[in-house]
């Protein structure tokens, strides 16, 4: 199908079930992801209990202290993979296994939300940078981060001599939670791929759109459709506000503005009219509001 057979109405239902896709997909992560979110951090775990306990030691100027509280209980809870106290330069000053003392995260800036909804309580993932970073190294202790069976926690705190902590633990999340939220992480996977796909294709059809409405309204369609290509819906926002008030006749070709009824050179309709009284009709009707004359 060549671009002049397709026309500007046809482009724009395009648009619009793209956006009601995207909408009803945002809105089921959103639901979906918190209701995930809750049962992921509803989970039990040694860590999240010790860490509310480091923190309050650092809190209380025993920053020495931590070492010996988590060699005393963490020696025995094989779920932990990583328990750590990290200043805000990145180095670690304590952790299990010990042998993480004196390494660096790097300012933690390799863990990225992977889902658009991620800072209204969808779980954050950690997604790999060309293959398991530093920070993925250390933290997940060989495990795939993103297989979903490592859960993470951090607690912020602060010494009374104002330096900031930050007590980080990862541990492998129970075989009895992952089979239990098995399909609402599988189907939040899904809601991800189709926000971004019907993101994408809104992007593309809407300067399509703009391009045909433009052309066939006898502007300058290039132009505003490569305004919209770029700034999209602020291209297009300008476009309706500043765009062409006008369409072209399909018999003659002249340019009429678009509220003539009929075209002021040849006299063709430029809107559908009822043939018996000729009040404007609309396409999908069967007969005319007006006198009630069955449309052809
Ligand atoms: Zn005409
Ligand atoms: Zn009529």
């Amino acid at each position: 199908m060549s671009l002049t057979r397709i026309t500007a109405k046809s482009v724009s239902r395009v648009v619009a079930t793209l956006l009601v896709i995207g909408a009803l997909a945002l809105v089921y992560g959103l639901v979906a992801g918190s209701v995930l979110g809750g049962r992921m951090k509803a989970e039990p775990s040694p860590a999240k209990a010790l860490s509310e306990e480091v923190s309050a030691s650092i809190a209380g100027g025993r920053v020495n202290e931590v070492q010996g509280t988590m060699d005393a209980r963490l020696g025995a809870v094989p779920d932990v993979l990583t328990f750590m106290v990290v200043d805000r330069a990145g180095e670690i000053i304590a952790a299990k296994p010990k042998s993480l003392i004196g390494q660096n995260l790097e300012g933690f800036d390799i863990h990225i939300v992977r889902y658009p909804l991620g800072a209204l309580g969808v779980p954050v993932r950690f997604e790999r940078q060309g293959g398991p970073g530093r920070f993925a190294q250390i933290v997940f202790r060989g495990h795939d981060p993103d297989d979903g069976r490592v859960a993470i926690h951090f607690v912020y705190c602060t010494s009374p001599d104002g330096r900031g902590y930050v007590v980080l633990s990862s541990w492998l999340r129970s075989a009895e939670l992952l089979a239990r939220t098995q399909w609402l992480r599988q189907s939040l996977d899904g809601v991800d791929g189709i926000v971004r796909i019907s993101f994408i294709l809104f992007w593309l059809a809407l300067p399509i759109w703009v391009y045909i409405d433009a052309r066939e309204k006898g502007a300058n369609a290039a132009a505003w459709g490569m305004l919209t290509l770029f700034t999209n819906v602020v291209g297009w926002s300008v476009y309706m506000i500043a765009g062409p008030k006008t369409v072209r006749c399909p018999a003659c070709g002249t340019v009429q503005d678009s509220s003539h009824r009929a075209c002021t050179q040849c006299g063709r309709h430029l809107k559908p009219v009822c043939a018996q009284c000729g009040s404007l009709i609309e396409s999908r009707w069967s007969f005319c509001s007006r006198c009630g004359a069955k449309i052809e």
